[in-house]
C-alpha cells in the first residue's frame, strides 16, 4: 500500500469536511488489512459490510487513492428505475398534514427546521392531550438520514397512519398513545431522498455529522449541517429516553457503541432491546449474516460522528439503528410487505419505553444529578437531569434512585421496573 499518498489524502481533509461524500464505490471482498486501513482514515466511511464486500464513501481523491494502492472497486449505478410509485416530498408533506388535521386530539405535526434546500423537517407527535407537554416518557423514531435508504421513510408513514386509525380500537395501541409521547420523523434528509442520494444537498453524510465523543468533541452545533443541527436542537428541548433510527442496505438491528469497541455500560439491556425488535421480524430473526439479527455497531464496522452514540452520550437516550431492507430502494410494491414484517417489531420496541423509571419535581427549573443502584447496590451510573425531570429505560428489576439537585437537596426513592404500559409512565413525584 502507498502510505505516502494516503497521508496526503488524510492531511488534506480538514475537520469541516469529515463525512463529505464526493465519491462512492463498492469494494468486493473482506480484506481485513484494507478495512483496518480505511477505519483509521477519518475522511472515509464504510457502510453495509458483509463477506461479499462493502460501500466506501469519501471526499474527492478517494478513488484516486484506491487506484494508487491497487484496490479494485465498482462505481454503483444509480437506481432511478426503482423510484416509480414512491411519494414525492410534497405528497408526503400533504399526507402528514391531512393526518394531523384528521386526528387533532392525538396528532400534531410540526417542523423542527429546514433542510439545505429549504424543505421542512417534519415531526409528528402522537399522544393523548397532544397540545400539552405532559409528564410521560418520550419516544422517537427518525428515518432516512441517508436519503437513498428509503424503506423506513415509507414504513414510518404507514406506522403513523396505523397508530392514528387504531386509536380507540386496538387496546395496546390506545394504551401506548395515552401514556407516551411519541415523536416520529419520517425523513431527516428530504433533500437526499429527492436527489436519490445518501448525503444531504451539501454532500455530507448526516450519520457522520454528529459530535464524536471518542474525539473529545463538545456537544456543539457549530459547523454542522442544518439537518443535524435541527435534530440536535430538537433533542435538547425534549427528554427522549428510547429511540431508533431507520436505515437500509442490510437487515438487522445495530446497537451502540458504533464508535468504540468498548462495551456500553448498558450492553445487556441494549441486546435485549435489539432482540425485542429482531425477534418479531422473521427475516431478521432468521438472518444468516447476523446472529439472531442483531449486531454491536463497532463489531460490524466502526463509525464516528453517528447519531446513535451521540444520543446516549449527551442525552441519556438509548438508540439503536434498524436496517430494514437489503435493497436500499426496493420496488414500491414491496413496501406494504415490509411494513407487515416490521409492524409488530416497531410497536413492541416502542412499548419498551415503559420498562423504565424516573421522577419529576413541580419546579421545572431544577437540575442536578441522579445516581441509580440496582437491588444488590451495584452502581449503575450517575446521570445529569434538567427541567426538573428524569426518566431512564432499564431492565426489569428494583432500583434505588439518589437525586441531588444543584441547590443541594437530596431525595431517595425506590422504583420497580417491569414491562407493562403504565399510566403516564413510571414516575415518582418528588
Ligand atoms: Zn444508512
Amino acid at each position: 500500500m502507498n502510505f505516502v499518498l494516503l497521508a496526503v489524502l488524510t492531511c488534506s481533509v480538514a475537520f469541516a469536511s469529515l463525512g463529505r461524500i464526493d465519491e462512492q464505490v463498492y469494494i468486493k471482498g473482506h480484506n481485513k488489512d484494507l478495512i483496518k486501513l480505511i477505519e483509521s482514515q477519518p475522511a472515509l466511511t464504510m457502510d453495509h459490510m458483509d463477506l461479499n464486500g462493502f460501500e466506501l464513501y469519501g471526499p474527492k481523491g478517494t478513488i484516486e487513492w484506491l487506484n494508487s494502492i491497487g484496490v479494485s472497486y465498482k462505481v454503483p449505478h444509480n437506481h432511478k428505475e426503482f423510484l416509480r410509485g414512491y411519494p414525492s416530498f410534497s405528497k408526503i408533506q400533504s399526507d402528514l398534514k391531512q393526518l394531523a388535521s384528521n386526528y387533532p386530539k392525538i396528532a400534531k405535526l410540526f417542523s423542527i427546521g429546514k433542510s439545505v434546500q429549504g424543505r421542512d423537517l417534519w415531526v409528528m407527535k402522537i399522544s393523548d392531550n397532544v397540545d400539552t407537554d405532559e409528564m410521560e416518557p418520550e419516544f422517537k423514531y427518525i428515518s432516512s438520514m441517508h436519503g437513498d435508504e428509503i424503506t423506513g421513510r415509507e414504513l414510518t408513514q404507514f406506522l403513523i397512519r396505523d397508530i392514528l386509525e387504531s386509536y380507540g380500537k386496538d387496546e395496546k395501541i390506545t394504551a401506548l398513545v395515552n401514556n407516551t409521547e411519541i415523536y416520529i420523523m419520517v425523513s431527516m434528509n428530504p433533500d437526499g431522498s429527492e436527489l436519490r442520494q445518501r448525503a444531504n444537498a451539501n454532500d455530507y453524510d448526516l450519520n457522520r455529522n454528529f459530535p464524536n465523543w471518542t474525539a473529545g468533541e463538545e456537544n456543539g452545533t457549530r459547523g454542522r449541517q442544518p439537518e443535524t443541527i435541527a435534530v440536535m436542537n430538537f433533542q435538547k428541548k425534549r427528554n427522549f429516553s428510547l429511540s431508533a433510527n431507520f436505515h437500509g442496505g442490510a437487515v438487522c438491528v445495530n446497537y451502540p457503541w458504533d464508535s468504540s469497541y468498548k462495551r456500553h455500560p448498558y450492553n445487556d439491556l441494549l441486546i435485549k432491546l435489539s432482540l425485542v425488535y429482531a425477534d418479531l421480524n422473521p427475516q431478521m430473526r432468521n438472518s444468516t449474516e447476523f446472529d439472531r439479527g442483531i449486531t454491536n455497531g463497532a463489531d460490524w464496522y466502526v463509525l464516528k460522528g453517528g447519531m446513535q452514540d451521540w444520543s446516549y452520550i449527551w442525552h441519556n437516550d438509548m438508540q439503536v439503528t434498524v436496517e430494514l431492507s437489503d435493497r436500499k430502494w426496493p420496488r414500491y410494491s414491496k413496501i406494504p410487505g415490509f411494513y407487515k414484517k416490521n409492524k409488530a417489531s416497531m410497536l413492541a420496541y416502542m412499548e419498551k419505553i415503559h420498562a423504565g423509571a424516573g421522577f419529576y419535581f413541580a419546579d421545572k427549573s431544577l437540575k442536578g444529578e441522579v445516581q441509580i443502584l440496582d437491588s444488590s447496590n451495584k452502581d449503575l451510573g450517575t446521570f445529569n437531569f434538567v427541567r426538573g425531570q428524569f426518566y431512564k429505560v432499564l431492565d426489569n428489576g428494583t432500583y434505588d434512585f439518589i437525586v441531588t439537585t444543584s441547590n443541594g437537596k437530596v431525595k431517595e426513592f425506590t422504583s420497580i421496573v417491569n414491562d407493562s404500559i403504565k399510566t403516564n409512565g413510571n414516575y415518582k413525584k418528588l
